[in-house]
C-alpha cells in the first residue's frame, strides 16, 4: 500500500551506523558523507598498493580521452591526480576528436596488451560518429575497470560480479559503510542507463548480503513518477534532472541516494555555476532518514572505486 507522505507517522529511523560517522542536516536525515568514505577506501588501496609493489607490481590505469569536452577533461585529470596520490601509475591518452573507428580500436589494442596496464578507461562520451559499444566490447575484459564490456556487464547479470561500473558499486559501498540493510527492502531507481540505473538496480535484486531488495526501475515514460517513488525504502535517482524529486516522491524515513550532477547558473559564484543533484535536497532532508548531498556524496565514490577495480585488476600479474 502506497504511503502517504501527509498523513504518515513519523520518520522511521534506519539503524544507527556502526561504522559511518554521519553528520546529522539540521532537519534530521543522517548525511551519507561520500568524501569520508571515499578517502578511507583510498587509504586501505595505498596500503594495498605498498604490498603490490614490494611484489613488483605497480598497477597501471590507461585513460583514453577523445577530443576535448571539458566536463570530460576534468574527470580525466581528476582520475589521473587520484592515481598518482595513491601510487597507481597512469597514462592519459589524449586524442584528437576526428580520430577513426579504425586508429581508435588500434589504440585499445595496444594497450590491451601493454604490461604496465591492468585498467583501461574510454571516457564517454565518445564525439559523434565513433561507435562507443565497438570500443567498450574491444577492451580485454581482464582490464575492463569501468565494468562496460558485455562479459562484465552478464557475469553481473547472472550473480558471478567481475568488474562491476565504479558508481553503482560505490553506492553499495555507502549503504554497507553505514550499515544500511538493502535486504527485503524496497528499491525504487530512477534511470535505466547501462553506467547507473541497470548495474545498480541489478547489484540490489542480487542474492547477497548488501542486495536482496526488491527493486522497481523507474524512467522517462513510467506514469505516477512520485507514487512509485513513493514506495521506496531505499530510493536511488539517476536521471539527470536537477531537482526532479521533491517531497512528492519521498516516502517518511526513506534512504535517499542522488547519482545526479548537475549544474545550475549561479551568478553568485566565481564560476557561474554550481552542482546539484536530481532531489530537492531541502524538502528530502525534512523526510529522508539517510541522504547523499551532491556534491560529496555518490560522486567521490566513484573515482575510489576506479581506483579499487584498478588495483583488482593488477592483481592477476601476482
Ligand atoms: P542518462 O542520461 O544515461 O540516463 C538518465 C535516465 O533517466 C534515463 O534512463 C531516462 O529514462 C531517465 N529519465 C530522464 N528523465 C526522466 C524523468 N522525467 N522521469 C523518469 N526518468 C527519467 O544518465 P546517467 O549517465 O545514468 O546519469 C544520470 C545522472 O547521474 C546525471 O546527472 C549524471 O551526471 C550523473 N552521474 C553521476 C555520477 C557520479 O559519479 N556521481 C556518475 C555517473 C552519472
Amino acid at each position: 500500500m502506497m504511503t502517504d507522505p501527509e498523513s504518515a507517522p513519523a520518520p522511521a529511523r534506519a539503524p544507527t551506523p556502526t561504522q559511518g560517522a554521519s553528520s546529522e542536516s539540521p532537519t534530521g536525515a543522517k548525511i551519507i558523507d561520500g568524501k569520508v568514505v571515499s578517502l578511507k577506501i583510498r587509504d586501505q588501496l595505498a596500503e594495498e598498493i605498498k604490498i603490490l609493489k614490494n611484489s613488483g607490481v605497480t598497477p597501471g590505469l590507461a585513460a583514453v580521452l577523445v577530443g576535448e569536452d571539458p566536463a570530460s577533461n576534468t574527470y580525466v585529470r581528476a582520475k589521473a591526480k587520484a592515481c598518482a596520490a595513491i601510487g597507481v601509475y597512469s597514462d592519459v591518452i589524449r586524442l584528437a576528436a576526428d580520430i577513426s573507428q579504425v586508429e581508435l580500436e588500434r589504440k585499445v589494442r595496444e594497450l590491451n596488451i601493454r604490461d604496465d596496464i591492468d585498467g583501461i578507461l574510454v571516457q564517454s562520451p565518445l564525439p559523434a560518429g565513433l561507435n562507443e559499444f565497438a570500443i567498450n566490447k574491444l577492451v580485454d575484459p581482464a582490464k575492463d575497470v569501468d565494468g562496460f564490456h558485455p562479459y562484465n556487464v552478464g557475469m553481473l547479470s547472472i550473480g558471478e560480479a567481475t568488474f562491476v561500473p565504479c558508481t553503482p558499486v560505490g553506492i553499495i559501498k555507502l549503504l554497507e559503510h553505514y550499515s544500511i540493510s538493502t535486504s527485503g527492502k524496497e528499491a525504487v531507481v530512477v534511470g535505466r542507463s547501462n553506467i547507473v540505473g541497470k548495474p545498480i538496480a541489478a547489484l540490489l535484486a542480487s542474492k547477497c548480503e548488501t542486495g536482496n531488495a526488491t527493486v522497481t526501475i523507474c524512467h522517462s515514460r513510467t506514469r505516477n513518477l512520485s507514487e512509485v517513488c513513493r514506495k521506496a525504502d531505499i530510493l536511488i535517482a539517476a536521471i539527470g534532472s536537477p531537482g526532479l524529486i521533491g517531497r512528492d516522491y519521498i516516502k517518511p524515513g526513506a534512504v535517499i541516494i542522488d547519482v545526479g550532477i548537475n549544474r545550475v547558473d549561479d551568478p553568485s559564484r566565481k564560476s557561474g555555476y554550481r552542482l546539484i543533484g536530481d532531489v530537492k535536497f531541502d524538502e528530502a532532508c525534512e523526510l529522508a532518514s539517510y541522504i547523499t548531498p551532491v556534491p560529496g556524496g555518490v560522486g567521490p565514490m566513484t573515482i575510489a572505486m576506479l581506483l579499487s577495480n584498478t588495483v583488482k585488476a593488477s592483481r592477476r600479474r601476482l
